[in-house]
């Protein structure tokens, strides 16, 4: 029986609401005599700042290298929306990222079949929609350097962003892609420009090697970034993992995001590389929305994408997958019974708020037992 150190960050406007129903979670789990979970709990984003003028403090960021795996609730607000630049809410998880080295963003998309009628796709193109977008993060053109705007003269200026890609950056997020695909469907479609852009042309071939020499049991296509955003509304179930870069991944996962419904159900996983002696990854579980701020403190926020993330730490830090996969389960069985928090409150079904809704899933997980 292992025990397994989770920093808990809650953040700010719902943050804190949401990551509470995770807590009820870890502490059944915690009474279910397998593995361990001890938690630490500190601040991050505006209310990190209103405690010490930074988005995060030194003994937060401590803490969080120390920790096994963090659990991250949400941050900003417009509270916060006059402070500087540098101490800004959004800079607490930003030097999270980046301290931890964080480069592989994992976001899946899965329809819960009580949900399948929510999605502004048709029902039978998104029921028992599984799949898993594996985003570089920490490389591409958002931090390629030159990034600048110069003035080059009679009254014109020039904005200028590099994509820049090294072999390592390819090989390193290419491995998860095919890591978890072994895990799932046993297919990734990598996504790049090749047709247009140099840095796709090395992008597809290093993933083609790397699969060829590692993961020649997993089935690798590629597929244009633009024709892959084309093909996600019009047949997502054709894929299993898609691995991008950085910018079309934020493309591509936002519109994976939206095939499912609402935000208030989309958790993700920031990973970072192994550890060479322990082999454990920094990584960092968050749901993909923000504080939502006009509905903090009225009890309505949905739960589900946060406790979802705590189903991908036990799944992707610890190899729960049994524990994962029934946490999974307890979510959908929520969502069977027709409970619905505002956001995805359709005809017919219950209203309930954010511990009615994180209740129902706990009464699931004892239910399954
Ligand atoms: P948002 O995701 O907070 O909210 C967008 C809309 O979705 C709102 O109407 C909100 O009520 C709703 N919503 C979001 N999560 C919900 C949930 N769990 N349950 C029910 N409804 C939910 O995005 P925004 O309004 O653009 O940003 C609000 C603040 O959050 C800003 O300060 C922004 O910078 C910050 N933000 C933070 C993160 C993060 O912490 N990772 C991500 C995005 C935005």
């Amino acid at each position: 029986m292992a025990t397994h150190k989770l920093l808990l960050l809650p953040g700010d406007g719902i943050g804190p609401e949401i990551m509470a129903q995770a807590k009820n979670v870890i502490g059944w789990l915690n009474a279910q005599g397998g593995d361990q979970f001890e938690c630490e709990e500190d601040l991050v984003g505006g209310s990190a700042y209103d405690a010490h003028g930074q988005s995060i403090s030194e003994a937060a960021m401590e803490r969080a290298m120390a920790a096994d795996a963090v659990l991250f609730g949400a941050v900003g607000g417009p509270k916060w929306d006059s402070v500087a630049y540098e101490a800004r809410p959004e800079a607490g998880l930003l030097r999270l990222r980046k301290d931890l080295q964080l480069f592989a963003n994992l976001r899946p998309a899965i329809c819960y079949p009580a949900l399948a009628d929510s999605s502004s796709l048709k029902h039978e193109v998104v029921e028992g929609l599984d799949i898993l977008i594996i985003r570089e993060l920490t490389g591409g053109v958002y931090f390629g350097e030159p990034k600048e705007i110069i003035d080059i003269g009679n009254g014109q200026k020039r904005g200028i962003d590099t994509q820049v890609y090294d072999t390592f950056e390819i090989e390193r997020i290419a491995r998860i892609a095919f890591e978890l695909a072994r895990t799932r469907g046993n297919k990734v479609t990598s996504t790049e420009k090749r047709n247009v852009m140099k840095s796709g042309v090395l992008w597809n071939e290093v993933v083609t090697q790397i699969g060829a020499r590692e993961y020649s049991d997993v089935t690798l296509d590629h597929m244009l970034a633009d024709a892959c955003a084309m093909q996600l509304v019009r047949w997502p179930k054709q894929f299993d993992v898609i691995l991008c870069d950085n910018l079309f991944g934020d493309m591509l996962s936002d519109v994976a995001a939206m095939l499912t419904g609402s935000l208030g159900m989309l958790p993700s996983a920031s990973l970072g590389a192994p550890d060479a002696t322990s082999g454990k990854r920094k990584a960092l579980y968050e749901p993909v929305h923000g504080s939502a701020p006009d509905i903090a403190g009225t009890g309505a926020a949905n739960p589900i994408a946060m406790i979802a993330s705590l189903g991908m730490c036990l799944r992707y830090s610890f190899n729960m997958i049994d524990m994962a996969d029934r946490v999974d389960a307890a979510i959908s069985a929520a969502l069977d019974k027709g409970l619905r928090t505002p956001d995805i409150l359709s005809e017919g079904k219950t209203k309930v708020g954010t511990t009615e809704m994180g209740a129902a899933i706990l009464a699931e997980l004892n239910a399954a037992q």
